[in-house]
């Protein structure tokens, strides 16, 4: 396959929508990124990468980070994890609060954010220093030890995350929090404030594309089970309200942020990450799913 040919074809005909969309800026230091940005890396199974653009500056991986606690918590608890969150796509934004009411607390699925602080709090709980633990746990899976936290990105969520603590102080009603919730929370804006360079978010979700064992290396890092049902979540909720329509017209699964990044899997061939910081309404970057929409359409090759 001409991966590198098609990734330029991909440039050159997203350029139209290229104004289109807007960048986050409920989170204040997400809006001093440059909107402009594109970045794409793609990881195959032979060991080769296609790359262009931006695609080893850091960003701010946001709600990707989902995935990959998920992927931590199971590594640890396993299916007990489904006590506490479902797995059924919620068709709501990603920071809802409407279906926990009647829901009793129970997160429809672990990538929304009701979710995914029920999951930081499972992490609170098990992981000895949670924040540095979960840092080693990327670092190794991703072979890079320059992963890190972004303090600013964290301190700026911290002090506008209003929704977020709503979120937590209504699982914590339904006893769907077990820690203190600010410290919770503080775990939850770090793993959002993570930044990753396309190249090495496409080497992380290899992970996914190889069922659970880590590329390149021979650890199985998640049980082949495991592996499927988090694939499978992506594919569903992977995109909040608009997870129907990226399997409509991409067919992988996959997981956005407000950052503007995407990661997506194609199984036993490749992986991929995206970035482009103007998102459309449902909050997933308007150029990554255009670019992921041609690849698939470009390669033929889709889960479907
Ligand atoms: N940190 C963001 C939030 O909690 C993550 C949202 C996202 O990427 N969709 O609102």
């Amino acid at each position: 396959m001409k991966y590198q040919e098609i990734l330029q074809e991909i440039h050159e005909e997203i350029k139209p929508f290229k104004g289109e969309g807007q960048i986050a800026t409920y989170i204040p230091e997400l809006a001093t990124v440059d909107p402009d940005k594109y970045g794409i890396c793609l990881h195959c199974f032979d060991g080769q990468e296609y790359t262009l653009g931006d695609y080893e500056e850091k960003f701010s991986i946001q709600s990707i980070s989902k995935v990959l606690t998920l992927s931590l918590a199971v590594s640890k608890i396993g299916e007990r994890i489904w006590e506490r969150v479902d797995v059924e796509p919620s068709g709501d934004p990603f920071n809802s609060l409407v279906q926990l009411e009647y829901e009793q607390g129970i997160p429809r699925n672990p990538l929304i954010n009701s979710g995914a602080i029920v999951v930081a709090d499972i992490l609170v709980s098990i992981l000895d220093d949670p924040k540095e633990d979960f840092l080693k746990f990327i670092r190794s899976i991703c072979g890079n030890e320059s992963i890190n936290f972004n303090p600013k990105v964290a301190a700026s969520e911290k002090a506008t995350g209003f929704r977020n603590a709503a979120l937590a102080n209504m699982l914590k009603s339904f006893d769907n929090i077990k820690n203190d919730v600010d410290t919770v929370l503080d775990f939850y804006f770090h793993q959002c404030s993570l930044e990753m360079t396309c190249q090495e978010l496409s080497r992380t979700f290899l992970l996914f594309a190889n069922h659970g064992t880590q590329y390149g290396g021979t650890e199985q890092i998640l049980p082949r089970r495991l592996g499927k049902r988090i694939n499978a979540i992506m594919q569903t909720c992977g995109f909040y309200d608009e997870a129907g329509e990226f399997s409509f017209r991409v067919g992988l699964p996959g997981k956005s942020g407000v950052g503007g990044g995407i990661a997506a899997i194609y199984p036993q061939q490749y992986s991929v990450a995206v970035w482009s910081p103007r998102l459309n309404p449902k909050g997933n970057s308007v150029l990554g799913m255009k670019s992921l929409e041609l690849l698939t359409t470009k390669t033929g090759y889709s889960i479907f």
